[in-house]
């Protein structure tokens, strides 16, 4: 334990305070992440899921979503427990974690994709598998970039299901998970493609919303 805190002190992400637990946050910056309630948007005309997020898209919550830019794995795996800790999912049925995918040449740029390495974290405190049931077909234009309308359009027909997987995974609970949740445009069609695998239910669960 104590080699531990020698390796890697674990500090609070915000105020740099040195904490004795391993958290991300000291209670005092975790009190300031700004609660949002959770969500339901549209698949269909019929079919709605819920989205939950840890907190609105502001410090100290913002921060870790942008340290990917800088490559810090250990703050997406701290999205994870915070998401863990902070949303109802720990209370809810699923079979399977399906992170949003990045098109590969993203991915490979970035050298990884922030929505997996959370789901890597919440696959060990939940003990659910981690399954890529969807892919990017083409690389996008970044969301944050465009405006509403563009938006949707950015991601229309962009994910694709894998056939291989088809049969093994119908019928499932599966919980979607991503960094960041602007209009809700990209859950949207990758929560259509998923209806293709005939779930049970669709939940989905991000670090951040933007809320407008
Ligand atoms: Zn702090």
């Amino acid at each position: 334990m104590v080699l531990r805190y020698i390796v890697a002190p674990p500090f609070c992400r915000s105020c740099k305070m040195f904490l004795l637990s391993d958290s991300a946050l000291c209670n005092d910056c975790f009190k300031c992440i700004e609660p949002v309630c959770s969500i339901n948007i549209h698949l269909t005309r019929t079919v709605k899921i819920s989205v939950h997020a840890i907190g609105a898209y502001k410090d100290p919550l913002k921060y870790f979503i942008l340290a990917k830019g800088w490559r810090d794995r250990t703050a997406s795996r701290q999205l994870g427990l915070l998401i863990w800790q902070t949303t109802p999912i720990k209370h809810n049925r699923f079979d399977c974690i399906v992170p949003i995918p990045l098109h590969w040449s993203r991915e490979m740029l970035r050298g990884f994709n922030q929505a997996n390495v959370m789901a890597m974290a919440l696959s060990a405190l939940s003990g659910k598998p981690i399954v890529y049931l969807i892919r990017r077909a083409k690389a996008t234009e970044y969301q944050f970039r465009l405006s509403g309308i563009d938006r949707q359009t950015n991601v229309k027909n962009v994910f694709v299901q894998d056939i291989d997987l088809i049969k093994q995974y119908q019928d499932k609970d599966i919980l979607m998970i991503d960094d960041l949740m602007t209009t809700g445009a990209t859950l949207q069609e990758a929560g259509r493609e998923l209806l293709r695998y005939n779930p049970r239910s669709i939940t989905a669960v991000v670090g951040a919303r933007v809320c407008v």
